[in-house]
């Protein structure tokens, strides 16, 4: 999609600190991190939201891409041993701000039981 950041970055028209990357998802540094570790891991298909890609004949595919290089980074970032958080935001109210589905992978620090 030609004006979304996420594509942006995807494609390699806006620079991004890549932490991983291959043909079906891209992972970089969240740009205002929350903790010493704060990956976005993002599908490179825009698809806006999780709803969305739920929805999709290929959701469980790109879904599973998302999934099977959590430890990989993970581990690249240090936290496999000490453990981390996963958060997908979806929609206004779930505080989503950029309408291209991804997760953030938080950690490096003890972070409080309650969610928010
Ligand atoms: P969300 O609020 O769940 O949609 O998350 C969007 C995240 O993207 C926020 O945590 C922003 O800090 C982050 N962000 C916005 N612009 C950039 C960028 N150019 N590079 C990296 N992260 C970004
Ligand atoms: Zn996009």
């Amino acid at each position: 999609m030609s004006d979304c950041l996420f594509c942006k970055i995807s494609s390699g028209e806006i620079p991004a600190d890549i932490v991983y990357e291959d043909d079906r998802v891209i992972a970089f540094r969240d740009i205002h991190p929350v903790a010493p570790v704060h990956i976005l891991i993002v599908p490179k298909t825009h698809v806006a939201t999780m709803l969305e890609l739920a929805a999709r004949p290929d959701g469980s595919d790109l879904a599973s891409a998302v999934l099977k290089v959590i430890p990989e980074i993970a581990r690249k970032m240090q936290v496999d041993q000490s453990g981390f958080r996963l958060i997908n935001n979806c929609g206004e109210e779930g505080g989503q701000t950029i309408p291209h589905v991804h997760f953030h992978l938080i950690g490096g620090r003890k972070l409080g039981e309650k969610l928010i």
